[in-house]
């Protein structure tokens, strides 16, 4: 872990912003919790027809900015339009993100903790999540501070068609791609971490395995270099993000 700290953010300033960008496109804003005065909220917008469903989550590590802030600017550009049903978790862990530290006030990683629950954010969260449907895909946005470059985690139990490469490639254009043969301890290739063991031996969870668990067959966790700027970072996940959209979306709204 790095003792560089990231710039804080202010999420209740940011979950203002969700919350009328939301709605002036149509989303619901749901607030399930809240945490030293800032809402917990989602997003969900359901369209009529058959539609994928699609899951997006930022902000459970408060020293990594670009991830809800990508998510904030493709809201604004509409990228969640009318090609899918659409579930938002933008800001995981406000007090993390208030102080630009990785845990929450208690010092808890949030995302090794959807085995145990202790931490109320994701008390909160899990219980909202037990409301939801199955997703088609969930994607859960990141960043890493010893990275060397952009990368992603693929579970996909079922070995579903894979959307790793593509984002990938949208990626490279904007942002290299890490090459590391060992990201994070596990083996990685061309930026691609496909862990091997069954997730669901692991004794902490993060999001994606309870994800994996329960809600989905295709979970992708994507991961930006922070030692990049920040505009950089935030159009690296945006390229991956609505790669991954286009491909689950390709055949929605061909009437
Ligand atoms: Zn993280």
């Amino acid at each position: 872990m790095s003792a560089v700290k990231a710039a804080p953010l202010d999420p209740p300033a940011l979950a203002v912003r969700f919350g009328n960008a939301g709605l002036s496109t149509g989303f619901r804003i749901e607030k399930y919790g809240e945490i030293e005065a800032c809402p917990l909220i989602a997003l969900t917008k359901r369209t009529p027809g058959p539609r994928p469903r699609i899951y997006l989550s930022a902000g459970i590590h408060g020293d990594e900015p670009a991830a809800p802030l990508a998510l904030m600017e493709m809201l604004d550009a509409g990228v969640f339009d009318a090609r899918a049903n659409w579930f938002i978790c933008p800001l995981l862990n406000p007090a993390g993100l208030a102080r630009g530290l990785r845990e929450n006030a208690a010092g808890l990683d949030l995302n090794r903790d959807y085995k145990d629950l202790q931490a109320p954010e994701i008390q909160a969260h899990v219980r909202w999540l037990q409301r939801q449907p199955n997703f088609d895909v969930t994607l859960s946005v990141h960043e890493d501070w010893e990275s060397t470059g952009y990368y992603l985690y693929e579970l996909n139990p079922e070995q579903r068609a894979s959307l790793a490469e593509p984002m990938l490639e949208a990626v490279a254009k904007v942002c290299a791609i890490d090459h590391s043969p060992l990201i994070d301890g596990r083996e990685s290739k061309a930026g691609i971490l496909r862990p091997v063991s069954d997730p669901l031996l692991r004794e902490r969870w993060p999001e994606s395995v309870y994800l994996r668990a329960h809600h989905t067959t295709l979970t992708y966790t994507v991961e930006s270099p922070s030692a990049f700027p920040l505009k950089q970072r935030i159009a690296a996940h945006r390229a991956a993000l609505e790669t991954a959209i286009a491909l689950m979306t390709a055949s929605a709204g061909q009437v």
